[in-house]
């Protein structure tokens, strides 16, 4: 039984907007995302209140979505500091293979089988 499916490798990078960063962000820093996982291989560091607002949407854009949902087209966040100018834009780089069986003990449904 192929129980497969797909996920969007994500890359969240720091973005100017012409308004003057409040954080401590840095222009270019960036983020993987690589199944459940978050990959910093040349940032090391990332403001935890800018991640407070990005992490709602990763999971959901690791996902196939219809193109005229707004989670398709729309791509920036905005720093959750009213006064800071960062945005940091996800973007879809790839798809990656995972298998029911090795993410999860629940077992699938009889009706999901194919
Ligand atoms: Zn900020």
């Amino acid at each position: 039984m192929d129980d497969s499916f797909e996920l969007y490798d994500l890359k969240v990078e720091t973005i100017a907007t012409g308004r003057p960063f409040v954080c401590s962000h840095r222009e270019g820093d960036y983020f993987l995302v690589q199944g459940e996982n978050l990959v910093f291989p040349e940032t090391d560091r990332f403001s935890m209140y800018a991640l407070s607002a990005i992490l709602p949407l990763l999971a959901a854009k690791q996902r196939v979505t219809d193109h005229n949902d707004w989670m398709y087209t729309d791509a920036e966040i905005a720093c959750p500091d009213p006064n800071c100018g960062a945005r940091f834009r996800i973007t879809r780089t790839g798809k990656r293979v995972f298998h029911h069986h090795e993410v999860t003990i629940v077992p699938l449904e009889e009706e999901n089988k194919e």
